[in-house]
C-alpha cells in the first residue's frame, strides 16, 4: 500500500481514484487472514472492523467454520456506494479502507445476509467542509459523519427487503452489545436493561441534507440521498433525546461513557506450552 501511494504520487497522480488505487483489497485481505490465524493460534478474540471487500470474506468464513471466536463489521458507505462515487463525490468520498467496485458491494451484501457480517456500524469521522474538498485526494482527510445517516439509510433497505427489521436490530445493537460484553444491560430489552430505545416509522420518507446534520462535521457522501424509514423518537436511559424528529436534550451532560459492565465469558488461550516465554525455559 505504501509502495503503490509512493508511485502514484511520484506519477503525479492526486485524483480520487488515485486513493482507491493505492488500497487493493489484497491488502485487507492479508490482514484479515493474518489476524484470524493468530487469533486461532493464540485463542484471542477477534474484531474485523470496517470490511469493505469481498475478498475478505473468504479467509472470515473460514475462520468463523473453524471456531475462531470472530466478529465482522460493515459501514453503509461499503454497501450502498461503489466506485461512480469518486467522479460523483469527488475528494469527500476519501476513507479507508476505501468504496471499492460494484462486485464487492454485491458479495457484502451477500454476507450480511448469510451472517458472515454481524454488524452494520457508522465509523462516524466528521470533518470540516474544507478538510473533505481539496483538489489533492492524498491531502483530504478521511472519513465523514455518520452517526444521522445510517439509521434511514439502512432502514430504506429494510423497506426493500433486502434485510428484515429484526436482522437490522440484532446487526446494530444486539451484536456489538454481545461482542463488547456490553449485554444485557445494552442491546436488549429485559427487565434491568438501560431503556435506549428508538420509535420508528418505516414510511417517512426524508431526504439526507448535509445542512440538517447536527454533527460538527456534516460532509457526508449521501447528501440528497432519499430515505424512506427514519427515526422518530430517541430515548437513552429512559430519558427523549429526539422527540418527534426534533433534538430535545436539555441538561449537558446527560450522555455516559459506556464501559465493559458484563464480564467478557473466560479467555481460553491456546498454545500456552509453546509461547516464547514457555519455549526459552525449556530444557532440551
Ligand atoms: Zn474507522
Amino acid at each position: 500500500m505504501a509502495r503503490r501511494s509512493k508511485k502514484l504520487k511520484e506519477a503525479g497522480r492526486c485524483d480520487p481514484l488515485a486513493h482507491l488505487d493505492a488500497r487493493p483489497p489484497v491488502v485487507a485481505t492479508e490482514a484479515v487472514s493474518r489476524a484470524a490465524i493468530l487469533a486461532e493460534w493464540t485463542g484471542a478474540r477477534i474484531h474485523i472492523l470496517h470490511v469493505s471487500s469481498g475478498d475478505e470474506l473468504r479467509p472470515l468464513r473460514e475462520a468463523k467454520a473453524r471456531g475462531v471466536d470472530i466478529t465482522a463489521e460493515t459501514c453503509p458507505h461499503y454497501l450502498l456506494l461503489d466506485e461512480r462515487a469518486y467522479t460523483e463525490k469527488k475528494s469527500l468520498i476519501r476513507v479507508n479502507p476505501p468504496v471499492r467496485e460494484k462486485t464487492h458491494q454485491d458479495q457484502l451484501w451477500a454476507a450480511v445476509q448469510d451472517g458472515t457480517i454481524d454488524m452494520i456500524a457508522t465509523d462516524h469521522a466528521p470533518h470540516s467542509h474544507e478538510e473533505k474538498h481539496r483538489d489533492d485526494i492524498w491531502t483530504t482527510d478521511c472519513g465523514f459523519t455518520g452517526v444521522q445517516t445510517q439509521m434511514p439509510l439502512m432502514l430504506t433497505q429494510v423497506g426493500a427487503g433486502r434485510l428484515s427489521l429484526s436482522d437490522y436490530v440484532r446487526m446494530t445493537s444486539l451484536a456489538p452489545a454481545k461482542a463488547f460484553g456490553l449485554y444485557p444491560r445494552k442491546g436488549a430489552l429485559l427487565p434491568g436493561s438501560d431503556a435506549d430505545l428508538v420509535v420508528i416509522d418505516m414510511d417517512r420518507e426524508t431526504q439526507v441534507d448535509s445542512a440538517k446534520l447536527k454533527s460538527k462535521g456534516s460532509s457526508t457522501p449521501f447528501h440528497g440521498h432519499a430515505a424512506k424509514g427514519a427515526p422518530v423518537h430517541t430515548l437513552v436511559r429512559g430519558s427523549f433525546v429526539m422527540r418527534d424528529g426534533a433534538l430535545v436534550v436539555e441538561a449537558k451532560g446527560h450522555g455516559r461513557n459506556v464501559r465493559r459492565i458484563q464480564q467478557m465469558p473466560t479467555p481460553k488461550p491456546r498454545n500456552v506450552e509453546t509461547t516464547t516465554a514457555a519455549i526459552v525455559k525449556k530444557k532440551r
